[in-house]
């Protein structure tokens, strides 16, 4: 008997694209036998998880019989004092892209739309198609522009209409690195109708530097109420591993989040980690240090081989190859080093890059430097 499940599955998800994750250092191992592996595939926080998260894992482990608190009540309360916001505006989530769904499933039907641009984050299609809602892609900016690549408000608000319900925006931007500077976002954000939600997604927050002039929008909730921003644990706070993240909206948005999340969404080791990590901000200051170094690391590099990048506030990197950027990230492979192509993104001839440590990128611009010559 032969069987065929595709046509039973939800319109939306029949030709649904999986995400495709960072390549794991344990799969590279097996496919090529290698053993001195460096990751710099997923942004991930070369310094590893801060001192303070991994105690307070340790001491939360024989607790594990337990379930978790389900409102998450310690760590909605550190990050009431930390961003100076009512605990009702919190909503966590096992990672922020599990925020990201929720936003969706709240918000988005097979009759709406959602709104986002071209080269943004995978996960906004992936949970708008899997609601059965029609994903909008907004024209970036093109190559020769200032930001190359980046989200075009304009192209954003062209494409809003009476079925839109939610607009992502990724302030930086991944896989790019690119961003809406303060003008600019807080424009987009006044013209967007209120019955549109406006999720701004800084999962790359606490990278940015001040001279960038990429805005933290916590400071518009109180004039945007239909603003969803969304943060995580997994970059600057080192704990990917662990799934936590949150969002800081209008009370009654931040309700309605709340009835589609699953019980228990955020695990127990996770709620304690980040309340930790969040009180950690000795390690936090080493984790910008380090990338700012470490950026200036790989910029030179790249100059140092006639290459191109995007401009970039995150912890990492998008550099033009000038080649197919899946051909050179196979050959690093045989060198031990992953990275990301980002031909998915539809930038073919791009790598991203995720900023190390000081050896790791050593590493990669020395293989990235054999591959190129060979
Ligand atoms: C990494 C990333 C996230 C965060 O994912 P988590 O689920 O919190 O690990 C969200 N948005 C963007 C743009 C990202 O790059």
């Amino acid at each position: 008997m032969t069987c065929d499940f595709l046509p039973l599955a939800a319109p939306g998800v029949r030709t649904l694209q999986p995400y495709q994750p960072g390549k794991p250092e344990s799969e590279l191992r097996r496919e090529y036998g290698l053993s001195e592996i460096v990751k710099l595939a997923s942004n991930e926080n070369p310094l590893g998880p801060s001192p303070k998260a991994l105690v307070a894992v340790r001491e939360a482990l024989n607790g594990l019989a337990r379930y978790p608190d389900g409102n998450g009540f310690d760590l909605k309360t550190a990050l009431s004092a930390r961003l100076n916001t009512p605990m009702a505006t919190l909503t966590l989530g096992s990672g922020s892209n599990d925020v990201l769904e929720l936003a969706a499933r709240a918000f988005l039907t097979p009759a709406h739309e959602a709104v986002f641009s071209e080269h943004a984050f995978a996960v906004y299609p992936i949970v708008t198609q899997a609601i059965g809602a029609t994903a909008r892609i907004a024209k970036a900016y093109p190559p020769d522009h200032a930001m190359p690549y980046g989200h075009d408000p304009a192209a954003i608000l062209k494409l809003i209409n009476d079925r839109t319900r939610i607009v992502f925006i990724a302030n930086p931007n991944n896989p790019t690195g690119t961003w809406l500077k303060t003008a600019e976002l807080q424009a987009l954000l006044a013209a967007v109708p209120e019955s549109v939600i406006v999720v701004v997604d800084e999962a790359y927050g606490e990278y940015v530097e001040a001279d960038a002039d990429c805005p933290n929008a916590l400071r518009w909730l109180d004039r945007f109420p239909n603003l969803i921003v969304t943060r995580t644990f997994s970059k600057a706070y080192g704990l990917a591993g662990l799934r936590v993240g949150y969002a800081v909206s209008h009370p009654q948005v931040a309700d309605l989040l709340n009835r589609v999340r699953l019980p228990f969404n955020v695990n127990s080791l996770a709620l304690v980690a980040a309340t930790a990590a969040l009180d950690d901000l000795d390690y936090l200051e080493r984790s910008r240090t380090l990338n700012r170094a470490g950026m200036r690391q790989l910029q030179t590099a790249c100059r140092t081989l006639g290459l191109t990048w995007l401009p970039s506030v995150g912890n990492f990197l998008c550099v033009n190859v000038g080649r197919p950027g899946r051909e050179v990230f196979v050959e690093l492979l045989k060198r031990g080093v992953i990275v990301r192509p980002v031909d998915n993104y539809g930038l073919p001839d791009f790598l991203r890059i995720s900023i190390g440590s000081q050896a790791e990128n050593a590493r990669f611009i020395e293989a990235l430097g054999a591959v190129l010559k060979g």
